[in-house]
């Protein structure tokens, strides 16, 4: 389940950030999750809650913004976005190139 090891380098970058803007307790951390990520939301929830216990952040809401994946043809250089599984290009049939959807960063950091 690597949404630990995930959920546990965000939480670092949260609770540093906290402890440098001096905010007591985390009320909610905006994720942007690229589709390619293939994280569960429900692991990540899961493992946000058992990781931030005893932190500034528990009971933070852990909310997640998938982002769709942008390809760049190979032949032709479109770019488009695709759902699931399907990287061909639709102008010309070329195999696309992924651009970004294995981005998972932190929006922003709410707290009190
Ligand atoms: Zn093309």
């Amino acid at each position: 389940m690597h949404e630990m090891s995930l959920v546990q380098s965000i939480l670092d970058i949260v609770l540093e950030e906290a402890k440098r803007h001096r905010v007591q307790k985390i009320t909610a951390v905006n994720l942007v999750v690229g589709r390619l990520t293939a994280v569960v939301p429900n692991q990540m929830n899961f493992a946000f809650e058992l990781l931030t216990e005893g932190t500034p952040a528990q009971g933070a809401r852990l909310n997640l913004e998938y982002v769709p994946t942008r390809v760049g043809c190979g032949q032709c250089g479109h770019e488009y976005e695709v759902a699931e599984g399907d990287f061909l290009c639709p102008e010309c049939g070329g195999a696309g190139v992924v651009l970004s959807g294995r981005e998972l960063h932190i929006a922003s950091i709410e707290g009190e």
